[in-house]
Parts: C-alpha cells; structure tokens; sequence
C-alpha cells in the first residue's frame, strides 16, 4: 500500500481533466479514490499490487449448470457472454463461444445478476454505535469506510447498493469522484434524510421543520443530484429520544416532500417503523416504504386496510430484516423489541404474510448500523424472507430485478440479459433449493471485471 499525499493545486494539475483519474480508476491501479481533506490537502492511496491490468477486460464467457436470470430459473444452465462491462449474449450451456473467447466453466454452481442491496448505511463502519458516532469521523476517514463497506458488500456477491443514510454529503460526493470506478459496486444515494429537528439519525444532517424548509431540503438534493429523497416519517429503534411507533411529521408535510421531489423526477421513500407514518405516508403518494414494522403503542398491528393500499399501490417495501449470523442481541434491545411486540422470526413472518398478500417487497439490510448489521448481509435479508414463507425464487427477484426497479436502474441492472451490466455472482450448489447457497460466493464480476 502506498499513501501519497500531495498539495490540492497539485491534485488539480494532476486530476483536473478526466483521462488521468479516469485511467487510474478504471484501470484498477488506484483502490482508493483521491478526496479532498478537511485542511485542503489531498490524499490518493494507490494499491499497486491489488491492482487488476487493463489487458483483463478482454471478451470472456461463463458456463455454468444453473442459473437465476433475476426473474426465473433457467433450466439446463447457460454459456454468458461478456464484452467489455456488457453482457453481450446469453446461450444454453454447451453453446458455441464466440471465437477466441475465453471460457471460464463453474462447477456445481449457479449464476445469478449481481445482488442489488437497496438499504445501506456507507458511512457507519458496522461497528457498536455506528450511527451516534457519525460527527467524529472527517471527509477522508469517511471515504476510507465507504470504500471498506463496499468491499465487504462486493465479497457477499453485491455490486450495487443504495445508501438511505448519508453523513451529509459524503456518499454522494464519492459517488460523482467514481462514476467510472469499477473496482467496486455501483453506488446511489439519497444524501442525508430529511427528518425533524431533534428526530430519527438527525446527526446526518438532514433536518428540516415546516413545509417551506422540507420543500428547500428537496430543491438542495434535486441539485446535489441524489437518486431518491428519503424522509424519516416515524422514529427510529437506533435514535433515543425518538418513537418508533410515531409519525415525525404531518401528512401535509410528506405531501409537501413528494409533491417538490415528483415535479423534479425524484422518487421518496419513508422510514417508517410506525403504523400511522406508514399511513400518512401512503396518503401523501410516497414511492418506498423503508422497515413498514406496523408499530403502535400496543404492539405491532397489520392492518389490513394498509396492507390492501400497499398491494394496490405495489409501491417496493423494503423489510431491512436479516442478520449477521452468530448475531447475539445487546439485553436493551431485546428490552425495547419485546416492548414493541417484536422478534426477528415474528418479522420474517410477518414479511412473509406481506408478501403473500401481493406487497412488493424488496431486500436490503440497514448494513453498517451495527454489528449485527454489519456491511455484506445482503443474502442473511433474502435467506429470513424464505424463512418467513416466500418461495426462493421470489426472495432472490427481491434483491435482483425488483430491486432494480425499486432503484431506477432497471434498464442496465438486476437481470442476466444480453445489454446489461455485466454485474454477474456465482454461488456453489442451487439456491434456489436451498437458499443458504448464497453464503457460497464463489466469484463476483463488476461491470465485467472480476473482483471476487
Ligand atoms: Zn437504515
């Protein structure tokens, strides 16, 4: 590992037109993105020896026994055709290559797209307090945990995540320095939710009172360029002081939200443990619904009517339920679920009912939070929804195409499809018989670069 640090001005000469930073990135020869420092100094690290040469992303093909196109199973297996960061075919197994392809044959495994993580927290390093400790860490500390997060996201066989919990601008100011990166998954981003003064992860930086500020905080991230606009509509489990089973605003607010984010081609997705926010969030024409835990001051109540405005408004909901495995509880926080009327199987459960009734879910792991939610958990999210009732086949389209769809990236990714990125995962043995074969990671490919 090599650390340089060198004058901004310096930076500027070196990095200021796009072919130098450009090559370094995309050539594999600079792991860690050049950023700017609080003091005006520049850091580049550069991992010479971890570097992949270009010479690499030549045209290859994968074969393999099985394969999970992000919608089906495909049976009799598949010979998959990379050129350059595309899929450029998809043939049975045992098909001709192209000529002077490499093949790269799999044994016993499966290909699935690339996994799509859509709740992610980049700037909390997965360790106790993560997200109370947020404020200490400086610009260059949190690029070092975003890059690390998404190296562990990448070993579990994710290739995009979707960060909902920004520290300020940090994920998205390293997501516009590495659009062409492809040494790590592909990232997109909210900035930091809006939420109430005082409210759920406030320290992120996202606080907004009245519909005239919660307009302005829209406008901002429209001009920073998110993804999508999270707002925290009820308390959070992580943030005292707050309620879970609370809404943080009114409906009038959240319309206020949606209303600036739709005329500005944004989707909103809410935070919503409570079951009023969840109502008041579907009465405002929200577009996401984060957790959806149906709580109350009673305990958790699944109310029909809600769930019958959730199918019919097939808006994704993301449950954020798996853990890391091994996982055992700090004593408060099984204080505060039982409180609440919860465990991790009644959720699972309780997503599985969700699901049977027609709500569209999708997967994404809250990761970085906590220990239990460390980065990388992606396949424990998709592994609790089997165990909460939902077929294999439609656990994996929760992280694979519908989440596609759920991020706005369903015309390049999520899918095993001539013309998409060639974000591609191999596991050992069948997930779709048996799930926990997601553990398996046997190789990731990146935009058509293996980095696993
Ligand atoms: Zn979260």
């Amino acid at each position: 590992m090599v650390l340089v640090v060198v004058r901004e001005t310096l930076l500027s000469a070196l990095l200021g037109t796009n072919w130098p930073r450009e090559w370094l990135m995309t050539s594999g020869w600079c792991h860690r993105s050049p950023v700017l420092d609080d003091d005006g100094l520049a850091v580049v690290w550069s991992s010479v020896l971890a570097a992949s040469m270009p010479g690499e992303r030549e045209m290859f093909a994968i074969e393999v026994d099985r394969m999970f196109d992000g919608e089906r199973a495909v049976s009799g297996g598949a010979l998959v055709t990379v050129d350059e960061m595309r899929i450029v075919d998809v043939a049975p197994r045992g098909a001709q290559p192209p000529e002077s392809c490499e093949v790269t044959r799999f044994e016993d495994a499966t290909l699935l797209p690339g996994l799509i993580d859509s709740h992610v927290h980049l700037c909390c390093d997965s360790g106790p307090g993560a997200l109370d400790r947020l404020p200490e860490f400086s610009k260059v500390e949190l690029a070092a945990i975003i890059e690390d997060a998404l190296r562990a996201h990448m070993a579990a066989g994710v290739t995009t995540v979707r960060d909902l919990g920004d520290r300020g601008w940090a994920v998205i100011d390293w997501r516009d320095r590495n659009r062409s990166n492809v040494a790590l998954p592909t990232v997109l981003g909210s900035g930091p939710p809006i939420t109430s003064p005082n409210g759920h992860c406030s320290n992120m930086g996202g606080e907004a009172r009245g519909v005239e500020q919660l307009r302005q905080a829209v406008v901002e991230r429209a001009e920073r360029g998110v993804d999508i606009v999270k707002i925290m509509a009820s308390g959070g489990l992580m943030t005292p002081g707050t309620d879970v089973a609370r809404p943080q605003f009114s409906v009038d607010e959240l319309m206020a939200v949606v209303t600036e984010a739709h005329a500005r081609g944004l989707r909103v997705t809410a935070h919503a443990h409570s079951l009023d926010a969840i109502k008041d969030a579907l009465a405002a024409g929200i577009d996401g619904v984060e957790h959806c835990s149906f709580m109350t001051e009673s305990g958790v109540v699944v109310a029909d009517d809600v769930v019958a405005d959730l199918v019919s408004t097939a808006i994704p909901v993301c449950p954020t339920i798996g853990l890391a495995p091994g996982t055992v509880f700090p004593a408060e926080l099984v204080e505060l679920l039982r409180k609440v009327g919860m465990t991790w199987d009644a959720a699972a459960r309780v997503y599985g009912g969700l699901h049977k009734a027609g709500v569209r879910l999708v997967s994404g792991s809250d990761g970085g939070i906590s220990p239990a939610k460390r980065h990388g958990i992606l396949p424990e999210a998709v592994i609790h929804l089997v165990e909460g009732g939902v077929s294999t086949v439609d656990a994996l389209a929760t992280a694979t195409c519908i989440a596609a769809e759920s991020c706005g990236v369903a015309d390049r990714k999520g899918r095993v499809s001539a013309g998409f990125d060639a974000d591609l995962l191999v596991v050992g043995d069948d997930p779709l018989g048996d799930i926990t074969a997601l553990r398996n990671v046997q190789a990731v490919f990146v935009r058509g670069t293996r980095r696993v």
